[in-house]
This record gives C-alpha cells, structure tokens and sequence, in this order.
C-alpha cells in the first residue's frame, strides 16, 4: 500500500473504480464493555458504507481510537495507540473518540496527526465526520455532555459470529463517586427505551446470539429518567419473552438494586443467570463514606445474603480499591475481615490512583504505593483461594456450559453462574449449550468432560 491520504470524501464505488480497493478503516477500543459495544456499533457503521475492517497493527486509511481515561494510565495507554497508528500509516485520517476525549479535547487534538476529536457523544455521525476531512485539519466535536438528555441509539443489528452480545442499555451516571471521573465524561443517566432493546434483541437473536449481556454506565440506574418508568427488572422480564434467547447477564450493579421484589422478579425469568457483580469498594464503612457509595456494610451484607437465600449456587463477584485516600492498617483489616465473612466467588482488586478533576484527589494522606501494594495482594491471594473454593463446590456435578470458543484442542464457555470451562473436543461445539461434568479446577480454568448434546 502507498502512504498517501486517499480521497475518503468519495463514495465507496468511485473510491474503488479510483484505488483499485476498498476504503479501511481499523479500530482500537480501550476501557470496558460500553466502550467496546460503542466500537463495534461504529464498525457497522463504516461497513454500511462500504468500508472494510482492517486490523489495528496494519495499513488502514482510517484509524479509530476509542479511549478511556478512568486513569492516568488509561490515558497514557490512549495517547500510545494514537502515536503507533500514525506510525503505520503517516497519512492517515485520525479520530479519536471516547471519555479521554471527551474530557480532555484540546489535549488530544494537539497530539500530531490526530484530525478529529469525538467526545461521548455524536458517535453515529461518525463516518460523515470522517469524509469531512479531506486534508490535514483538526477538528473538534464535543459537545457539553452534562447536558445531554437523549440516550443515543447505536445499534448492533449486523454483528455476526458470536454467541454472547454486550448490548447497551444505559449511558451516564450521576452517583459522583469521589474517586471517579466517569460522571463528567458519560453525563447524566439516559437510558434506552425499552421497545428499542426488545428490537434489537430480537435482531441478534436472530443472528443466533444465544448470550445477552445488558451493559451500561451504571445499569441499575436504568429507567429513573423515562417517562414510561421502566426498571432492569423490566427489560429482562421483557427479554426473557423472546424465543431463542437461552441467557441473560447484567453487568455490574450496585448493591442497593438488590431487593426481594427485583430478585423473585429475575428468578421468573429462566434465562437469568445468577452472577451478580456487586461492587463492594471497600468493606470499612469510613471508606465506603469518603468514597461517597452510597451504602455501608451492613447493607452490601443483606444483598448477598437475599441472593444466596434465592440462588444458592450464585456466582457473587465484586471490585475493591484498596489504598484509597486515608485508609490506615485497621480501615484496610476491615476490608479483609469483611471480604473473608461473605466470601465472594472473585474480586478485581485496583490500587487506588488519583483521577484529576475528582474530589478523591484533592484528598490529604495519599497512601504510599508500596502499602497499596501489599494490600492488593493480600486481597488477591484471599480471591484466589476464595475462587478455589467455590469452584471445588461444583467438582463432579454436571452442568450446562454455553460454548464461546475454541482454545488448546477443546471449547471454553462459562456456566450459568459464570464458571470458566474447558472441555477438550474434536467436534465443533462453538455457541452450544452442553451438559458437562466438572472434574478438575486449575487457576485458569475448571476442566470438564462432555456428557450429552442438549441444543
Ligand atoms: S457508580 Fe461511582 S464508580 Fe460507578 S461510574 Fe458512577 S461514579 Fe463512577
């Protein structure tokens, strides 16, 4: 391929009659699942036009980048994507997209050859945007999001070759965690309308998309700002109706939507699987008020004990920061203490890291990283064996495992309640449902044995 920027204001046919090819545009996702769904619904985006999907480490006339910033990390990391695309491909169309843009525009579009900057916003406009750009110019599109009410539809209706769909539900958030940036950069809660899911559910089921995983922001905020006040509760009572939907996940979720009336309403539904991720944070209450979540101990306890008296094979697993401003010896022991009492199934454990523009940051007794660092693994040890154990409970039974891909000579897939297993197979059982009894747990995974076809 010869480096020299193409003319992209033409359209697909002209374009190939022109280079002898079709327009390609790659993309490189950070941060979580909503970022991800929001890449991948730009890619149909730009193949409705006719592009093609190049990958990120080769030539493409277009790069997208949609960035994270929930740490300074994620920054550096988003920065570093941006200067290996240009690389590639000197002449370039550069966008970027995502929270690092949104809240920081002026920073990203300095960074040389980069041409447009999106924020959380607009993304459906994307591919006119990038046709804009016919020369070496910087262009901002951001817009104030804090001010943006309308949840904005990007839908999935193409993707094909999977058997689990993220689908968002959700954008925004506005619980202002004070360690957390991503209320400034997502906006204020808006959430989709409950047709509008049914629709796009029914579409990838179609496909054949056996798994729907409801994403968002902060999914349990789902509903407050519609009219028609619809709950989570809701949209996967709704989704359950829908033929060939086998399973239904959520995302995190926060304690407090745990209620008797929402898990009789979720145990209703036969396509829910019981695995709740339950960000905890901390276990020391102080903690838990400096950080500004919105419940104590006492109440994350009762949401686990309403699930285990519901599910009793629930999968529980949660996020905790250790380190976080001020926390001392005792605040962190409390943490352990609790942790060891409701003995979660798996715990992602992050080192607290100043976020500029939270108040967190601006908080005095920063603990020193060598502390965070024992602390994170006290707690990654204490997860480990945790895992273990849970995962010995099942050993010798036989359960249904959902197929998702093929690794080492055999199939991986999750159970309901989001046990990692591998099976090995000569038969391809990719996006099956099996009945498998589990033998042998190891740290990546539980191994199993394949019992019967059961669809
Ligand atoms: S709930 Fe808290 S941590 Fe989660 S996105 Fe909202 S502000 Fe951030």
């Amino acid at each position: 391929m010869i480096n020299q920027r193409v003319d992209l204001t033409l359209d697909s046919r002209e374009f190939e009659k022109i280079y002898n090819r079709k327009k390609i545009v790659s993309m490189y996702t950070l941060g979580c699942k909503v970022n991800q769904y929001e890449t991948d619904a730009m890619i149909e985006l730009f193949k409705d036009r006719g592009y093609e999907i190049g990958e990120f480490d080769e030539f493409s006339d277009v790069y997208v980048i949609n960035t994270c910033t929930v740490t300074a990390m994620s920054d550096k990391k988003s920065r570093q994507m941006i200067r290996r695309a240009k690389k590639i491909n000197p002449e370039s169309v550069m966008a970027v997209v995502g929270c690092y843009s949104q809240k920081s525009p002026d920073e990203i579009i300095s960074i040389d050859g980069v041409n447009l900057v999106m924020g959380t916003s607009d993304r459906n406009k994307i591919v006119s945007e990038v046709e804009k750009l016919t020369g070496i110019e910087k262009v901002v599109e951001v817009i104030d999001i804090m001010k943006q009410r309308e949840f904005e539809d990007l839908s999935l209706s193409n993707l094909k070759g999977k058997t689990r769909a993220f689908l968002k539900i959700q954008e925004g958030c506005d619980r202002f965690c004070s360690y957390c940036i991503i209320p400034y950069t997502r906006g204020p809660v808006r959430s989709r309308k409950l047709e509008d899911i049914i629709k796009e559910v029914k579409e990838l089921s179609e496909k054949g998309f056996s798994e729907i995983v409801l994403t968002g922001i902060h999914v349990a905020s789902y509903g407050k700002d519609l009219n028609e006040k619809n709950s989570l509760l809701d949209v996967i009572t709704e989704i359950g109706k829908i033929e060939n939907v086998k399973r239904i996940r959520t995302s995190s979720v926060e304690p407090l939507i745990i209620t008797k009336e929402f898990l009789e309403g979720i145990f209703k539904v036969e396509q829910f699987c019981p695995h709740f991720h339950l960000s905890l944070q901390s276990g020391c209450d102080e903690t838990l008020k400096r950080m500004n979540r919105r419940y104590d101990t006492k109440m994350y306890k009762s949401a686990v004990d309403m699930i285990r008296n519901i599910y009793p094979d629930a999968a529980i697993t949660t996020d905790v920061i250790v380190g976080f401003p001020s926390e001392t010896e005792d605040e962190f022991n409390e943490t352990l203490r609790f942790l060891k009492e409701i003995n979660l199934y798996d715990a992602h454990i992050f080192k607290y890291s100043p976020r500029e523009g939270t108040k967190a940051a601006l908080m005095k007794d920063q603990v020193s990283p060598q502390e965070k660092n024992e602390r994170s693994e006290a707690l990654i040890n204490l997860g480990k064996e945790n895992k273990r154990a849970f995962e010995k409970r099942f050993l010798g039974e036989e359960v249904e495992v959902l197929f998702e891909s093929h690794s080492k000579e055999g199939y991986e897939g999750h159970t309901k309640n989001y046990i990692k297993v591998w099976v090995k197979s000569e038969e391809d059982v990719q996006g099956k449902i099996l009945k498998v009894k589990l033998t042998e747990s190891t740290d990546e995974f539980v191994i199993g044995e394949l019992s019967n076809i059961n669809s």
